[in-house]
């Protein structure tokens, strides 16, 4: 498929990864805006928010756990952290991803 992270999942372009479950992956930005900017991102292919369905939501479930897990590891808690998820124009890769982000940010994504 011809989709950045479907390829990234697929393991055939390469992404350091820091989690990694049967539905889930995720890894650093590339282009960071914060001192931790981490993509999280279903294996499913799901475009965008607008393209979520009610039987998502165990998925939308374990990506919180995620981003919990992430928070905790890169001792985020008593720092600040934001999760985000641009749409629209605002969305460059057209594969769902929820972009955490924590410590000193660096410009808003
Ligand atoms: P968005 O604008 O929400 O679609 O965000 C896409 C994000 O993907 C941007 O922050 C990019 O820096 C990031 N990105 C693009 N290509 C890669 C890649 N190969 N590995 C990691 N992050 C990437
Ligand atoms: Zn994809």
């Amino acid at each position: 498929m011809d989709c950045l992270f479907c390829q990234i999942i697929a393991k055939k372009l390469p992404a350091k990864l820091v989690f990694e479950s049967d539905s889930i992956i995720a890894f650093p930005d590339i282009n960071p805006s914060a001192r931790v900017h981490i993509l999280i991102v279903p294996k499913k292919h799901i475009i965008g928010l607008q393209d979520l369905k009610k039987e998502d939501g165990e998925l939308l479930s374990e990506i919180f756990e995620v981003v919990n897990e992430l928070v905790t590891r890169y001792n985020l808690k008593d720092n600040l952290y934001r999760v985000v998820v641009n749409g629209g124009k605002a969305q460059h890769v057209s594969h769902i991803h929820f972009h955490l982000l924590g410590g000193e940010l660096k410009k808003f994504v």
